[in-house]
């Protein structure tokens, strides 16, 4: 074969076409790539900048309660949290002053556009009347992930989430992972302590996933004082040692017990954490009936 034969129009017309067709099809996987990189874009990706998000809607949950939905940087953006993290929040005082507190999301984490908090007002408390006083349309600073516990699907073959107040927001978390991801067959007991019926957070979610995943999920409310609820069936005082020995699995290595709340029921269950990275020593009812450190996380 002489090279001028190989080389007539006849070859070089689809060499080219070839050519261009690579090229164009180079074009549009960029550009479908690129596409779809904004579609499953994350608004918080770990960096140390403080991001603005703008309020979208609020709700008031109960006396001291709202939930709140922030729009994320992009409609097609995901929050970019993983199941269990938080974000800081912060604003600037009129004297100047940095406010920081951490808060945690109670959205799905594929959740698009925007990205929602159960936030309790504290009495005199600087972030969470800051937030409660906030309109729809103005911003609050974000700044995050920090990953508390990063949750794999069966990481347990049970777990139970021992939980007060505001404390449920982590906990709810893991709920909702462990009961939307179908190959996840980890067993939840959640032990829920609150003030008075009214105070119990997100009830009709937790109920909700109580009641499709009846082999899977056990829920139990707890309230100091029932007194404003004549229908109220659930548990009246502490979470106490003797209910935790009925109901929670012997300590072993394929049982977690994940606690939060306030520090009294950290004192009373587990003993406190002594800093965000130092878990402390295990005291409490959960010492007493032979758990250690390891089979417990404080959040
Ligand atoms: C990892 C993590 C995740 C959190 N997630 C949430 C969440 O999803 N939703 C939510 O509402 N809160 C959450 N919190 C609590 C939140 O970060 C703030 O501590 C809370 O909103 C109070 O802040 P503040 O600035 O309003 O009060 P501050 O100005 O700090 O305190 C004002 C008063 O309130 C009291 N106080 C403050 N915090 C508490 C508390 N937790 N329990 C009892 N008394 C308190 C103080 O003793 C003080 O008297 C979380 C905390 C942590 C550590």
């Amino acid at each position: 074969m002489s090279v001028s034969r190989v080389f007539t129009p006849k070859y070089i017309v689809p060499i080219v076409g070839v050519a261009a067709a690579s090229f164009a099809a180079y074009q549009y996987s960029t550009a479908t790539r690129s596409f779809i990189s904004n579609e499953t874009g994350k608004t918080f990706t770990g960096g140390d900048e403080w991001i603005d998000l703008k309020l979208k809607t609020t709700e008031s949950l109960n006396h001291n309660t709202k939930h709140l939905s922030f729009e994320l940087k992009n409609p097609d953006d995901e929050s970019g949290l993983i199941t269990a993290s938080m974000l800081m929040t912060k604003f600037v005082t009129p004297k100047g002053n940095n406010v920081i507190r951490p808060y945690t999301p109670v959205s799905d984490p594929k959740q698009t556009g925007t990205i929602d908090f159960v936030i309790k007002k504290y009495d005199g408390g600087k972030m969470s009347t800051h937030i409660h006083d906030l309109k729809e349309g103005d911003t609050l600073s974000f700044k995050g992930p920090i990953v508390k516990w990063k949750w794999e699907p069966n990481q347990f073959k049970s777990i139970a989430l021992i939980g007060g107040g505001t404390g449920i927001t982590p906990l709810y978390q893991l709920l909702h992972e462990i009961t939307t991801n179908p190959i996840d067959k980890t067993k939840v007991n959640l032990i829920y302590g609150n003030v008075s019926p009214d105070d119990i957070l997100i009830k009709d979610k937790i109920d909700e996933i109580a009641s499709k995943h009846k082999d899977q999920v056990k829920v139990h409310y707890f309230v100091n004082d029932a007194k404003n609820d004549s229908k109220w069936d659930g548990e009246v005082g502490y979470i106490t040692k003797d209910f935790l020995s009925k109901e929670l699995e012997k300590p072993n290595a394929d049982f977690k017990v994940f606690i939060c709340g306030p520090p009294a029921l950290y004192n009373a269950i587990s003993g406190n954490k002594l800093s965000p990275s130092d878990q402390g020593e295990l005291s409490g009812a959960l010492k007493e009936l032979g758990f250690e450190k390891e089979h417990v996380f404080k959040f």
